[in-house]
């Protein structure tokens, strides 16, 4: 077993760099700075996103091609909330000496495989040692014609609320890979480890003018709903019955006697896009989506309904 300390730094820079598609007229990993050309009339979107071995990922509890792959995900999940298109991404590592090499080799196999899957190819970063935990943090560009950024500050009164998939399967899989009760194979293994950006929805939703507020979900919606409500100075409503949780979810919540409203509302790490529209154009979306609520600006706050009834005051979350 090879480890990183007898490889070297450059050599390592050598292997991330590899296969790397550089597109027409951009400078990727090797010079002091990665150029990027402009286009007109567009705007550049960027987020950076920060994990440390021991707070945001155990080492056993992922393998290093899903933790490289996550890695970029989360942070293309970012540049879909905006509507906006990935460019480049950006890597830095802090990692211990006695890291074994083959470690890495299946973290960069991962995180490349997603950046060639969404078109966000790599062109820098920074490496060093760390005396303690991994630390990795990714950065990602994107764009988007000039001031069409799905903002979430922008949801109007009488939107429906939304959401792009099922809410609560990566917190089942973390609860399951804790207790050692998921296979890698396992449906909610992947959707905590293997999560997909919903990149494609992004760039559809922010092509459209009538689709207002929207945000990724990574704490969950419970939490997430009120960026977006405070940011447009709105209440809303939720119907709890019709949050979409998968078979899978519900499945293993009976199974371990959990609530599964919980883990869909409060979990987090979905990265599904919960986005505001105009009635009218839900009606045409051509997106998968499922309609939770509605905007109402007479709302101080969110109100929570369940059968018809008002169950706000049952606030496990
Ligand atoms: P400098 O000392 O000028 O910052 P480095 O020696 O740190 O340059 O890096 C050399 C090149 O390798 C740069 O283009 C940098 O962006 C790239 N690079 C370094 N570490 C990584 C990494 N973990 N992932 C991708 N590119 C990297
Ligand atoms: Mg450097």
């Amino acid at each position: 077993m090879a480890r990183l300390s007898e490889i070297g730094e450059f050599p390592l820079i050598g292997k991330i760099k590899s296969d790397i598609e550089v597109p027409d007229g951009v400078t990727g990993i090797g010079d002091d700075c990665a150029v990027l050309p402009q286009r007109s009339g567009y705007e550049t979107v960027i987020s950076t996103d920060m994990l440390i071995e021991g707070t945001h990922f155990l080492m056993d509890g992922i393998t290093p091609y899903n933790l490289g792959w996550k890695s970029l995900a989360v942070n293309l999940s970012d540049i879909a909330a905006m509507g906006a298109k990935p460019v480049a991404s950006f890597l830095s590592l802090a990692l211990p000496k006695d890291m074994d090499s083959a470690w890495m080799d299946a973290f960069i196999d991962g995180y490349k495989a997603i950046a060639l899957k969404y078109g966000s190819p790599l062109l820098g970063g920074d490496t060093t040692g760390s005396k303690g935990p991994v630390c990795i943090n990714v950065a990602v560009t994107g764009e988007i014609p000039k001031g069409r950024s799905k903002l979430r500050s922008a949801a109007q009164d009488g939107d429906l609320i939304c959401v792009t998939g099922c809410l609560g399967d990566s917190a089942a899989g973390l609860h399951g890979i804790l207790n050692h009760r998921l296979q890698e194979r396992d449906f909610l293994y992947r959707r905590h480890t293997l999560p997909e950006p919903r990149v494609g929805a992004g760039l559809e939703l922010g092509r459209n003018g009538d689709v207002h507020a929207m945000m990724d979900i990574s704490d969950g919606v419970a939490s997430d709903l009120r960026h977006i409500l405070e940011a447009s100075g709105v209440g809303a409503e939720v119907d709890t019955e019709r949050i979409p949780m998968s078979g899978q979810m519900l499945g293993y919540c009976a199974a371990h006697g959990l609530d599964p409203l919980e883990k869909a509302l409060c979990g987090g790490e979905d990265y599904e896009l919960l986005f505001t529209v105009t009635p009218e154009a839900e009606r045409h979306l051509g997106v998968t989506h499922f309609v939770i609520g509605r905007i109402d600006k007479s709302l101080p706050d969110v109100v929570w309904k369940h059968s018809g009834r008002d169950y706000s005051g049952f606030r496990h979350f």
